[in-house]
């Protein structure tokens, strides 16, 4: 063994004798050239050759003893430790030549092994410990055997192997991006892994990131290393200029040397931020700019993804009309919310919103229009909401708002919100105002738990209607008897129309200039069987209201139809009766099924029948309401407009109707003649009538004077108490042949 170090660490030649060992290839040497082959000029000729190769391969080889020592190293180590021969080195250990390095690295340890066990170490990959942290090396070990197959010492060769390492962290890189992407990482989070993979990618390499909000305006998220981002960049995105980020950002992604940017772009070139990357040293490599250019398109695929399942999230809990939170939505999050109130003992309020004749606005205005109020009235809403109200759109013009307690008080609060929605706003070039009606209802008085509160308010919210719109009430433990006393109510009136408790009262109308009766106009009673005669105004609103007015509507018109054609039959007199007819009936429809129902039903002629209706129907949706008054006519059945004066009136309308007649509302009689302002609005109605062609019938006439005053203005009809009042079936039979 002495042997062989000495002759080995004297001349390079040795190697050959040991590679020969090693290998241990077909031994062709004579027996004297064993002893001392080095002596055989054919083999000292085979050594240079073999000494040349070595010394020419970029690899790194060496042979070391049992002690760790260099024995022999070729041209590629000896100069990559900046020495300048082989005798330089031999003897030395890595610790003598690395230090620390050597250690931290456990070379003696790997060799060690392989010289304990005599097995081979191969393709082990390490951190070279010179030439920069990014410097890899694959090393192969394997023991050095004397003739006996005695291990002597270790042969090693290692290879430069930082480019396919750096190749390696690209992949694995480009693999963690695609992962995010796919498991939809948030757009935060994905831009700090981003940027901390790329200063991963090599040393010196500094990474930031910006991305813009949706509507590509300020910056949404910065990534923490904003810091390293280049001064001129800072200065654009501070300046919120973006002309002034586009030019800087044009610059530096052109720019070379070693600072670059890069955009990061929506599939259809939107912008949705930027990349920058600059190196301390050296130039960014091209396979790193490759990859960056390919990491921001890939930040792109990421935010567009992410952009299109916010969207998506976000339509799934808002209104999309509004954009303020939908029903679901804030029905998920309020028991969290009363349960944090309750913790810290704090008051909420829960108020609905419902805006005054929204429909109306609608049908007159377009759906358009009533689109941007509600657009408009949320907006509204919304910049009256403190830290942590809720305002949510939970259907048509309804809203709902949860406020929490502060120092202004609930009630200041709604009353606030309430004159805020009704100041005027313009919408298509009109100015409008529009009312809203709150109900509210608080936590915990009025309940705990969100079903409680929210009937509680929507309670509230029908009283404030009830009590003439425009207003804002509280919720109290009346309205819930009121609103239980409605409902049972409503039971009841559904039960009489299975039972029919309905009858009719007609009332005479009078041709002013001859005196006569020319019709009677049916008023419906309800012959209760405790209370007795009940009037229509005590049941007929909530008939209205619970839809039960269609079915008992259709009652009454058959009655109506039956009992003017048993006149007919019974005594010859052909009366024309008058049917009161609620909008209601018109829904779906119903209303032109109906008469011809009862037209067929009871063989009346249908130029008998006048239908009355108010000039609020008219308003609802004027064509398909114009349209079934045309099948009406049609049908040969008159049409009047009752209450005429009180409603929305639409006297431009008026003569393209298909009207019979006027009834002029009472309201306008009680004060005249003597009141020269009614008389005067009476007079000209009589005269718009006319001058339509339409007949005109004043309703409430209790005085001779009125009549006079009627007959005198050119009224044809009049009707009220000085003639008759609503009388049943048999009084009316006696007033038919009576001259007034
Ligand atoms: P309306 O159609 O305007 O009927 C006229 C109302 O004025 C009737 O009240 C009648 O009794 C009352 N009236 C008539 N002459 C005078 C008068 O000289 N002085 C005063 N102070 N009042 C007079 P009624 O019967 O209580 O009906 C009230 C309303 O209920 C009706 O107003 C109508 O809108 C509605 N209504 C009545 N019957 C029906 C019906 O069968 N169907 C529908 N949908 N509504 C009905
Ligand atoms: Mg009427
Ligand atoms: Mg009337």
């Amino acid at each position: 063994m002495t042997w062989a170090m000495a002759k080995i660490s004297e001349s390079t030649e040795q190697m050959a004798f040991e590679t020969k060992y090693e290998t241990g290839g077909p031994d062709r040497t004579t027996p004297a050239e064993a002893n001392a082959p080095w002596l055989d000029p054919k083999i000292a000729e085979r050594y240079l050759w073999l000494e040349a190769m070595v010394n020419h391969v970029p690899d790194y080889i060496y042979v070391k003893d049992l002690q760790g020592r260099f024995l022999y190293a070729n041209h590629a180590i000896v100069s990559n430790n900046g020495l300048s021969s082989v005798g330089d080195i031999i003897g030395l250990t890595d610790v003598d030549l690395h230090g620390k390095a050597a250690e931290d690295a456990r070379i003696t340890e790997i060799e060690q092994r392989v010289i304990e066990t005599g097995e081979p170490d191969l393709g082990f990959e390490e951190k070279a410990m010179r030439g920069g942290p990014d410097r890899w090396l694959m090393m192969s070990r394997v023991p050095l055997k004397d003739r006996n197959d005695k291990t002597i010492g270790i042969v090693g060769t290692s290879r430069d192997i930082s480019a396919k390492k750096a190749a390696e962290r690209l992949i694995q890189a480009q693999a963690r991006i695609l992962e995010m992407i796919v498991s939809s990482v948030a757009i935060p989070q994905f831009m700090e892994e981003l940027t901390g993979l790329v200063e991963g990618l090599a040393e010196g390499i500094h990474c930031a990131a910006v991305v813009f909000s949706a509507d590509g305006a300020a910056p949404l998220s910065t990534t923490p290393f904003i810091s390293q981002l280049p001064d001129t960049l800072v200065e654009a995105l501070a300046s919120s200029s973006t002309e002034l980020l586009r030019d800087t950002v044009s610059r530096l992604t052109s720019g070379a040397g070693n600072l670059r940017c890069f955009e990061i772009l929506s599939v259809s070139g939107d912008h949705h931020g930027l990349i920058s990357v600059s190196t301390s040293g050296n130039q960014l490599s091209s396979s790193l700019i490759e990859f960056l250019a390919g990491a921001s398109r890939m930040a792109g695929i990421a935010i567009d993804r992410r952009q299109a399942e916010e969207q998506i999230r976000f339509l799934a809990e808002h209104d999309a009309l509004t954009r303020l939170l939908n029903r679901s939505s804030l029905e998920q999050r309020l028991p969290d919310i009363l349960a944090g109130a309750d913790l810290s003992s704090r008051k909420l309020a829960i108020g609905f919103l419902d805006l005054d004749n929204f429909k109306q606005i609608n049908d007159t205005l377009g759906h358009a229009a009533g689109d941007e109020l509600l657009r408009q009235t949320a907006a509204r809403l919304t910049a009256s909401m403190g830290g942590n109200d809720i305002v949510a759109r939970i259907g048509g013009d309804e809203f709902i708002l949860v406020l929490h307690e502060d120092d202004e008080g609930f009630e200041a609060k709604f009353g606030r919100i309430r004159s805020l929605v009704s100041h005027p706003l313009t919408i298509e070039g009109m100015d409008l105002q529009v009312n809203c009606s709150i109900g509210v209802a608080c936590f915990p008085t009025h309940g705990r738990l969100a079903p409680e509160l929210f009937k509680a308010a929507d309670l509230a919210m029908y009283r404030a209607k009830e009590t003439g719109r425009n207003s804002l009430q509280i919720f109290s433990p009346d309205i819930a008897d009121n609103a239980r006393r409605k409902f049972l109510r409503a039971e009841e009136l559904r039960r009489a129309v299975e039972r029919d408790e309905f009858i009719l009262h007609f009332q005479p109308q009078i041709d002013l200039r001859t005196g006569l009766v020319s019709g009677v106009e049916t008023l419906v009673r309800w012959m209760h069987p405790a209370e007795g005669l009940v009037g229509p105004s005590d049941f007929i609103p909530l008939a209205e209201e619970t839809g039960i007015i269609v079915t008992l509507g259709e009652m009454i018109l058959r009655k109506a139809c039956r009992q003017a054609r048993k006149w007919q039959d019974e005594n010859g007199r052909r009366v024309r009766i008058s049917v009161n007819v609620s909008p209601r009936q018109f829904q779906n429809h119903d209303i032109i099924a109906q008469v011809a129902a009862a037209l067929k039903e009871s063989g009346l002629e249908p130029s008998l029948l006048e239908i009355e209706i108010t000039e609020s129907l008219i308003m609802q949706d004027v064509d398909a309401v114009v349209g079934m008054m045309g099948e009406l006519t049609d049908m040969g059945v008159g049409l009047s407009i009752d209450d005429f004066g009180t409603g929305y009136s639409c006297l431009s309308m008026l003569k393209t109707l298909p009207l019979s007649r006027l009834k002029i509302d009472r309201s306008f009689l009680t004060q005249a003649p003597e009141a020269e302002r009614d008389s005067a609005i009476v007079s000209t109605i009589i005269t718009l009538a006319r001058s339509l062609n339409l007949d005109v019938v004043a309703e409430g006439v209790e005085t001779q004077g009125q009549a006079d005053f009627l007959r005198d203005a050119g009224c044809d009809h009049g009707q009220g108490y000085f003639f008759s009042r609503p009388v049943g079936e048999h009084a009316i039979e006696a007033l038919l042949d009576r001259r007034y």
